[in-house]
């Protein structure tokens, strides 16, 4: 019944899983095939994100008949860097990410940034689906190439379908014990109640056309609402990097999701101190003609529109953080959107300037989960920042004489030169990971350990 779409932004989705399980061999899989397969139009390359249009997924699932009932024009899957936390990848509104996709190795089953992936999810309340991913890897598996999951899985032998039957249903139990119902997506008649699972392998392509479908009827089915904008809007959008660009000086990679932005307009940037104040100089695009120099590499525009992913260039963004907010400004409007941004930072970076240890994360995003992990233990928290582990840092920290507060926990962050040159010798416990349920472990392994 609906009919009109045109403002309906595309969905963003977000790859979430633990290290090697496949994220960038997906991303690379849905972006390569298309580009293989020579369907002009179907991928557009964009900073940060890839963009399938509906007609290709369409096209690849092969549901033509279905094309009017999809009202979304397609999906923009955020390529996450890879040292950075999917946890970086939040908006004003919660979460980043419309809809996610939770990459688990069928052969290796649950880790703990599986588990982590999910009680994000959970907290946001993010709609998404489990694949379970290398099925080209279980033994005597006969690959066909880009095939949906049922047509290849009817081709394989007995033996091996049940083999994957058996380590399929070893996730159905790990998602159960994470509070989560699913079944496989072909089973699944309520996406409400339970999560699909669809098995593929991002190596040979199979499954991945199922994959496409089920994130087209959950973002029809959840998101209607959500994906409503204002295109003539003010633009705002996710940090997702902050870059040095030869010959550009240092530039932010953004997810733009509300709004447009346009060259020239005034944005009120994330940063570690005050927000910055500052003016769009070049809105920057890949160029789609190759990479021959740096000055080639990209392609200029007057104006993006949402969702989108888009490399700003504009003077002072040395300080931006990752996974703060952009957001364009108007001289009526930009003490309050300042304002805004600021009180958004505050509530994750706390200061409570009392007792209890003391945390460094990445990004904004990271950091609150990490603060979030920490409240639920019961663990005491001094001071949380965004940011690496500075000399300043460790001088605060083991100038607390409590040995259980003398304690500084990094997440997804370096140690600098001169603070690891201070760090020895000085009285302080430094615990530093890229998963944060290791931190915590680790954390209360060594408090139980010094009780002892
Ligand atoms: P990420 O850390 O989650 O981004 O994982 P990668 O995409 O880098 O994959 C880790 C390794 O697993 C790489 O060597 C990939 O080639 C391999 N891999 C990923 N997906 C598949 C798959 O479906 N089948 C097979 N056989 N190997 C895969
Ligand atoms: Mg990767």
């Amino acid at each position: 019944h609906i009919t009109d779409n045109e403002n309906l932004r595309t969905p963003i989705v977000c790859v979430m899983g633990h290290v090697d399980h496949g994220k960038t061999t997906l991303l690379d899989r849905i972006r390569g095939s298309s580009v293989a397969a020579g369907e002009a139009g179907a991928i557009t390359q964009h900073i940060g994100a890839t963009e399938v249009m509906i007609d290709s997924i369409i096209e690849r699932s092969g549901a033509s008949g279905m094309k009017n009932n999809f009202i979304v024009p397609g999906l923009l899957f955020i390529d996450t860097p890879g040292h950075h936390a999917f946890t970086s990848l939040r908006s004003r509104g919660g979460a980043l990410a419309d809809l996610a996709v939770v990459i688990v190795d069928i052969n290796e089953g649950f880790m703990p940034q599986t588990k982590e992936s999910l009680q994000i999810l959970k907290r946001f309340k993010t709609p998404f689906v489990v694949v379970a991913n290398k099925i080209d890897r279980i033994h005597g598996w006969q690959p066909h190439e880009s095939a949906s999951f049922l047509e290849t899985y009817n081709k394989q032998s007995e033996r091996v379908r049940t083999d994957l039957d058996n380590k399929f249903y070893e996730i159905v139990g790990e998602l159960y014990n994470s509070g989560f119902n699913s079944e496989r997506y072909d089973r699944v008649s309520d996406f409400q109640r339970n999560i699909g699972i669809i098995p593929i392998s991002a190596v040979t392509g199979e499954g991945i056309p199922d994959l496409l479908m089920v994130l087209l009827g959950l973002a029809q089915k959840f998101l209607e609402s959500n994906l409503h904008y204002n295109a003539s809007g003010p633009g705002e959008g996710t940090i997702l990097e902050v870059k040095e660009e030869k010959g550009l000086g240092t530039t932010i990679d953004i997810i733009l999701y509300d709004g447009t932005l346009k060259k020239g307009d005034t944005i009120v940037v994330g940063s570690l101190g005050e927000p910055i104040q500052t003016k769009v100089r070049a809105l920057l695009k890949p160029n789609p003609m190759g990479e021959i120099s740096a000055e080639e590499k990209f392609q200029n525009v007057e104006s993006v529109t949402a969702a989108i992913g888009v490399k700003i260039s504009a003077p002072n963004l040395d300080d931006a953080l990752s996974g703060a907010t952009v957001r364009a400004a108007n001289p009526e409007n930009i003490e309050t959107i300042v304002k805004e941004v600021q009180e958004e930072l505050d509530e994750v970076q706390i200061s409570t300037g009392t007792t209890g240890v003391t945390l460094k994360a990445d990004t904004i995003g990271s950091l609150e989960a990490l603060v979030n992990e920490l409240q639920k233990e019961d663990i005491p928290i001094r001071k949380a920042e965004v940011g690496d582990i500075s000399q300043r840092d460790i001088i605060e920290v083991s100038a607390i004489e409590d040995p259980f507060n003398a304690v500084l926990i990094g997440f997804n962050v370096k140690m600098l030169p001169d603070a690891k040159e201070k760090a020895k010798g000085a009285d302080l416990k430094i615990f530093q990971n890229d998963v944060i349920y290791r931190l915590i472990d680790d954390y209360k392994d060594w408090v139980k350990e010094k009780k002892e």
